[in-house]
């Protein structure tokens, strides 16, 4: 029988008459104990406000941070999720060793090195920028019970990433030996379907040969070039300077110019690629040959202040719209510059530098009549029964440029693949289109990194952008192109 305290107010029990009668200011005798429950009562309310704080804001910082002590006491009761492609292969696993420690294991190897990143020396990557979620579990909570009472661990979430797993295999292949990087966008959403960049380094190895890699500071193995790397644009930056003059003299500008092979202005002299003459031109065909004689007589015509504010609005020298580590692209230019370094920047050839993340960004708006779409990795968390957690949705960062202005570039880069210097993508079941880009780099004359940007689109299949460039590759047109080829000849040939 359950039985109810009576509370006659003569004994010393607990009532909340009592506890009211205490903290009444009349009286004064309990005057001392009424502070000392005042003072009580506000560190207990402090501390649960804390506590909330803490499970909502701060933990996942916290214990995201790959400095954190902590992070092993955790490992003790999850075992770390896996991190998968989107079609479902595991890039990142973890194996339990018989002693109960954790051994994460890549079954590619090198494939996915940058973009899945490590779970050691510092975490690098997805490993990082999703470290809460693989070290959580939403199993099902008497399962977890059950797991806490027979002292096994639970299985952490799984990341399920953009990353197409045909896509970074044919990049990673096309790539070969050869230092670069290549990047491949969904236009229509902005998920990351491919990023490969070499020299690489074996995850599943990392701490054991960590110090052997950081000091490779020649090849820097560990340096994500498609997010980080910085490169002059070359002649990839003619998009830029073709757009700014579609921009100041109008969409339908009468624009001819005689390319005699070079170009000489105050001392200073452009020459076309290989010295080619490309004689009559309009603003097309000097684009579809890269003609860089006229490119850089258009960069003298040009109001050197607008230019700037146009390469603000393609993002140089400002944040990028991505939710992964990048390094921010340059437009160097002032209205005080003589002439030869305004025509080598209008040719890519100037103090300007940018990512193969933030080409392949531009190269995907324009594909999307303008409207750039924020780049990330990471698609959904999901639990061990295959139910989300939490999901990733696209977003929009906002038109870069007019829609008539994209169809313009469209139009120009797709003769680039049908009659110019990216022939190497023509005549497939799908349609290219891109600039291409021989970027001289370094004193030695001759020097060039080889760029391809652009993209591709078929009936029925998502539009997809790509950015490749390989240093010291030569030029773009053959050397970067045909790489862009097999990545888009493997993603629209997918079942
Ligand atoms: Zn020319």
């Amino acid at each position: 029988m359950i039985t109810t305290s009576k509370n006659s107010g003569k004994t010393k029990e607990f009532s909340w008459k009592n506890l009211f009668d205490v903290l009444s200011p009349g009286k004064s005798k309990n005057k001392e104990f009424a502070i000392i429950t005042y003072l009580f009562m506000a560190f207990f309310i402090c501390l649960i406000g804390y506590f909330i704080y803490f499970q909502a804001f701060k933990s996942e910082e916290i214990i995201s941070s790959a400095y954190n002590p902590r992070l092993s006491s955790f490992a003790d009761h999850v075992v770390r999720g896996d991190i998968i492609s989107s079609d479902g292969a595991v890039l990142a696993t973890t194996e339990l060793k018989e002693d109960g420690s954790q051994q994460r294991v890549y079954p590619y190897n090198d494939m996915f090195a940058h973009a899945v990143g490590y779970a050691s020396n510092g975490n690098y990557g997805v490993e990082s920028t999703e470290n809460f979620s693989l070290m959580r579990s939403h199993s099902f909570f008497l399962l977890q019970i059950l797991n806490d009472i027979r002292d096994e661990k639970n299985q952490g979430d799984t990341v399920v990433t953009t990353l197409d797993y045909d896509v970074q295999e044919a990049a990673y292949e096309a790539l070969g030996n050869q230092r670069g990087a290549v990047v491949a966008i969904e236009v229509e959403t902005g998920k990351i379907l491919g990023m490969v960049s070499k020299p690489d380094f074996d995850p599943n190895t990392i701490e054991s040969n960590w110090d052997s890699i950081i000091e490779n500071t020649d090849s820097a193995p560990l340096l994500n070039r498609a997010t980080q790397g910085m490169y002059p644009p070359g002649s990839t930056f003619k998009i830029v300077t073709a757009l700014e003059y579609i921009r100041e003299q109008g969409l339908e500008a009468d624009y001819h110019f005689d390319c005699e092979g070079e170009v000489t202005v105050n001392g200073t002299t452009i020459h076309c690629y290989k010295n080619a003459v490309h004689g009559e031109l309009n603003l097309e065909s000097a684009f579809t040959h890269s003609c860089n004689t006229a490119f850089s007589s258009i960069g003298l015509e040009l109001n050197v202040t607008k230019w700037q504010n146009l390469a603000s609005q393609m993002l140089f020298n400002e944040s990028l719209p991505v939710r992964l580590d990048y390094k921010q692209s340059q437009f160097v230019l002032s209205v005080d510059d003589e002439e030869g370094k305004v025509m080598q920047t209008a040719i890519g050839q100037g103090d300007t530098q940018v990512s193969p993340l933030h080409m392949a960004m531009i190269s995907a708006a324009i594909a999307n009549d303008g409207v750039m779409m924020e780049a990330y990795v990471v698609d959904s968390v999901i639990r061990d029964n295959g139910s989300t957690v939490k999901a990733y949705k696209p977003s929009e960062y906002g038109s870069i440029m007019s829609k008539d202005e994209a169809r313009s570039l469209q139009s120009m880069m797709e003769e680039v693949v049908n009659s110019g210097t990216g022939t190497a993508l023509s005549g497939q079941s799908y349609k290219a289109a891109g600039k291409t880009g021989s970027a001289e780099f370094g004193t030695i004359k001759g020097q060039s990194h080889a760029w391809f940007v652009g993209y591709g689109s078929k009936e029925s299949y998502n539009d997809i952008a790509i950015a490749v460039i390989v240093e010291n590759g030569g030029a773009g047109s053959s050397t970067a192109a045909p790489i862009a080829k097999r990545v888009f000849d493997v993603y629209f040939n997918q079942d």
